[in-house]
């Protein structure tokens, strides 16, 4: 694939700081693993994934109650949202 894009999460970097009980520790970064680029496909999946997530949240409703509602596995439900799968909600 010849469409990668800059990881959004890690700016490229590759690496992401966390913060940990003893302080911020440097990981690699685990979206685009390390390499700081992804294709410009999964970062469209990250996004609609994260935008259903936060849209769930914000009414409410736990993923295993949106999968119900949807008649889907919360697995399939949870790998659609962290763009494990491709992010063909319900609608
Ligand atoms: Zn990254």
């Amino acid at each position: 694939m010849s469409d990668d894009i800059s990881c959004p999460l890690c700016q490229g970097n590759g690496l992401v700081i966390v913060g940990t009980v003893s302080g911020e520790k440097v990981i690699p970064c685990g979206e685009c693993l390390g390499h700081g680029t992804m294709s410009s496909t999964r970062a469209d999946w990250l996004e609609r994934g994260n935008e259903h997530r936060i849209a769930r949240i914000e009414r409410g409703e736990t993923l295993r109650e949106c999968a119900r509602r949807y008649g889907i596995s919360d697995r399939h439900l949870a790998n659609m949202e962290h763009a494990r799968t491709a992010p063909e909600f319900p609608s």
